[in-house]
């Protein structure tokens, strides 16, 4: 895998610290952040952790929120006083959150911004509808998803803006159980709604425990479907499972697939035709 959480990840991961947190009053709150580095958040009393897509939001009693974000390597760890923290070099600690029961410590958070919790949209009013948040909306994400018609439909999953907290993980696995290339455009996927629904099912199955599988089955090598099994034989057909490298550049991602169970329709990169350099899909390896 390429270890960037999903959406399941993070709001565990709320769920986890708003257990901790929510209606104690902060004896330490740092922010090792050169912006924020002056801030004291201690004395300010939380309210609640939730999970807006793969951003995390920590909400105070006076009005201010905490937003961070784990991108491809951030993690909050929680521990009792005294116990020794575990989660990196001290210099990796981007934010401390202490209470007297609890320790709350952020390693390589990227994206910290203290904002008016009224204003929150400002810093995640991008994103679109939330897969495991209360006002999950399949029609406002199937909306936006098709507002591209012509963008693979690996890539689109991941773009945020149009639906909220999956990644590559539920991304490469819906598309293999819903029988969908990873390079078709989004325009020619037969059952999109069934798709997007496959993917907040995997990821609903999931959100409770830091276990990630897509097959029922969570012992480790048994637990993915195609995901990080190149060149093994698909599970369900037999056929050598393929990996190759798609999005845009700087964004790419390794993606799976079969291509037995996900042979239609024929994947055609709709950009590679204008001649554009980048478009094509690219390094395919076998
Ligand atoms: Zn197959």
């Amino acid at each position: 895998m390429d270890g960037v959480p999903e959406g399941d990840t993070v709001w565990l991961a709320a769920k986890r610290m708003d257990t901790a947190l929510a209606g104690a009053t902060l004896t330490t709150g740092e922010l090792r952040v050169p912006q924020l580095a002056a801030v004291d958040l201690a004395g300010a009393t939380v309210t609640e952790v939730v999970a807006r897509g793969k951003h995390m939001l920590t909400r105070f009693a006076d009005g201010r929120t905490l937003r961070t974000h784990y991108r491809m390597d951030g993690s909050w760890h929680i521990y009792r006083p005294g116990v020794r923290w575990r989660g990196g070099p001290a210099f990796a600690v981007r934010a401390l959150l202490a209470t007297d029961a609890w320790q709350c410590v952020g390693y390589r958070l990227h994206d910290v911004a203290l904002v008016p919790t009224d204003r929150e949209h400002e810093v995640v009013g991008h994103l679109g509808p939330d897969v495991l948040g209360p006002g999950w909306d399949l029609d406002e994400a199937l909306r936006r998803l098709r507002a591209s018609p012509d963008e693979q439909i690996g890539v689109a999953l991941l773009d945020q803006r149009n639906l909220a907290g999956i990644g590559n993980l539920y991304k490469v696995e819906s598309l293999f159980l819903t029988g969908v290339h990873p390079w078709a455009r989004v325009a020619d996927v037969p059952d999109l709604a069934a798709l997007v629904t496959r993917a907040r099912t995997l990821m609903l199955a999931n959100r409770e425990h830091p276990a990630q599988s897509t097959t029922g089955d969570t012992r480790r090598g048994r637990d993915h479907w195609v995901a990080g099994r190149k060149g093994r034989p698909c599970r369900r057909c037999g056929t050598t499972v393929l990996l190759g490298d798609q999005g845009p550049d700087l964004q790419e991602r390794v993606t799976w697939w079969c291509p037995g169970c996900q042979a239609t329709p024929v994947p055609v990169d709709p950009r590679a035709r204008t001649g554009l350099p980048g478009t094509e899909p690219r390094r395919a390896r076998y």
